[in-house]
């Protein structure tokens, strides 16, 4: 999955920010390390991403979430 500000701007999640709420800032995510909905880096934290795809799945809004096309960011600066 890939979290876009455009995304939660949207309206799809505002609540959960994977550049704040994820330990590593991912925006594609889960990361593999995730065990049982909890955070590899601390076992007491729930993964930003588990929470964001639950949020997603109880909203019905999934789908249309995992349907949109995202284009890859352009990070090189040379063209
Ligand atoms: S387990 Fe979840 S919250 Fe923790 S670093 Fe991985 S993707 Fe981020």
């Amino acid at each position: 999955m890939t979290m876009t500000k455009e995304k939660q701007n949207n309206g799809i999640l505002k609540e959960l920010c994977p550049k704040t709420g994820c330990a590593k800032g991912f925006v594609n995510g889960p990361c593999g390390g995730e065990v049982n909905g909890k955070c590899e880096t601390d076992k007491t934290r729930d993964c930003t991403w588990i929470l964001i795809y639950e949020g997603l799945k109880k909203n019905g809004k999934l789908e249309k979430f995992l349907n949109q096309y995202i284009e890859p960011k352009k990070l090189s600066s040379k063209s």
